[in-house]
Formats: C-alpha cells, sequence, structure tokens
C-alpha cells in the first residue's frame, strides 16, 4: 500500500489533495490516512495506516479521527461485495477531464480495453464526499459485483477522479495505470 500511495504520486495518477488506499487482508481492512498527500506527500510509514476489523468496521490499530472522509466509500463496499480485495481512490489528471465533463472513458487502447473490459462509466452527480455520493458508488459496484473476480472495475467521480474496486492491489494499480494512460490517447487523439 505505501509502495502504491508513491508510485500513485509520482505518476502523477494522484495530486496532493487526495487519494486513498485501502486492502483487505486476513480479517482486517487497511486505510490509508487523512492528508497522505497534503502533509505526508505519500510517503507513509507503516504506522501510518489504520485498521479496521472486517466484520465490525472498528478501528483496532492508529487513530480512529484519522480515517478520511472517503473511507465509508471504501468500507461500504466491502461490505457489499465480499469478493474485493482493495479499492483505490485517486485524482489522475487525464482521467479528471472526462470526470469533470461528466463523460464515460470510451476504450481507446488494447490494453485499457483487457484491464477495464470495456468503457469506464461516470456516475450520477451528487454531491461530493456526501453519503449520497457514497451510496452512488457503492451501487455502481455492486451492481457489476460479478465482474470483480475477473477484473478490477472503476468508475469516475463528476468533477473528483476515480475509484477501482479489484479482487487485490496489483489488479486495481494496474487498471489506474492504464486508464489514465487511455485516457491521455483519447484526448490527444482530438489534436490530430
Ligand atoms: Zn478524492
Amino acid at each position: 500500500m505505501i509502495n502504491t500511495g508513491r508510485l500513485m504520486f509520482d505518476r502523477q495518477l494522484t495530486d496532493a489533495g487526495g487519494g486513498n488506499i485501502s486492502v483487505r487482508h486476513n480479517g482486517l481492512i487497511y486505510v490509508t490516512p487523512m492528508m497522505a498527500g497534503e502533509k505526508l506527500r505519500w510517503q507513509l510509514q507503516p504506522d501510518d495506516l489504520i485498521a479496521l476489523d472486517e466484520n465490525t468496521l472498528e478501528v483496532v490499530e492508529n487513530d480512529p479521527t484519522m480515517m478520511t472522509r472517503e473511507s465509508m466509500m471504501h468500507l461500504g463496499i466491502y461490505e457489499a461485495i465480499p469478493g474485493v480485495g482493495a479499492v483505490l481512490h485517486a485524482h489522475p489528471r487525464y482521467c479528471l477531464v472526462y470526470a469533470a465533463a461528466k463523460k464515460r472513458l470510451d476504450v481507446y487502447t488494447e490494453n485499457f480495453e483487457y484491464f477495464a473490459g470495456g468503457p469506464m462509466e461516470c456516475v450520477k452527480e451528487v454531491a461530493g464526499t456526501s453519503p449520497e455520493l457514497a451510496k452512488e458508488v457503492i451501487s455502481y459496484f455492486y451492481n457489476r459485483r460479478n465482474e470483480i473476480p475477473e477484473r478490477a472495475v472503476g468508475a469516475l467521480i463528476p468533477n473528483h477522479g476515480i475509484v477501482i474496486a479489484a479482487k487485490d492491489l496489483d489488479e486495481a494499480f494496474t487498471l489506474l495505470d492504464n486508464a489514465e494512460v487511455n485516457a491521455m490517447v483519447g484526448l490527444f487523439q482530438k489534436l490530430l
């Protein structure tokens, strides 16, 4: 999770304003803390991670007040879909162009087609970081839950960024990276 956070930041797959990573492992859900970008520049240490009991969702390690507002979205996805092992939320710059335009991200590269299985939808616009947004995102992933054993599933959040749910962090990160390349190709193609 720590390496993935650094890579996400270094590869401009998220900005200093946000993003969060979570992983479910051995009955626990680990989440990255608030201000991971703003204060820590994604140079996290193992002690920065917050661990919750998968069943009770109680914090068992670290400070519960360090949970981000967006953690609710992560926890809701884990609760709704037992096969999810990792959730990523990020603000990738080219994907954000699509998210701000509230447009779905169509397929422009073979790799994106392979990893995403088709276009990436933009969920309905509701107030940012609201419980309604978490509900919108959770139900989007719930409706596509049968795909998750096969491949990572992603969604764009209007004016905000991307959320990916996958069986593990490798799959989630690979889709994030490929979605960003695909978004860049889609945009630059319009210049030709
Ligand atoms: Zn965000």
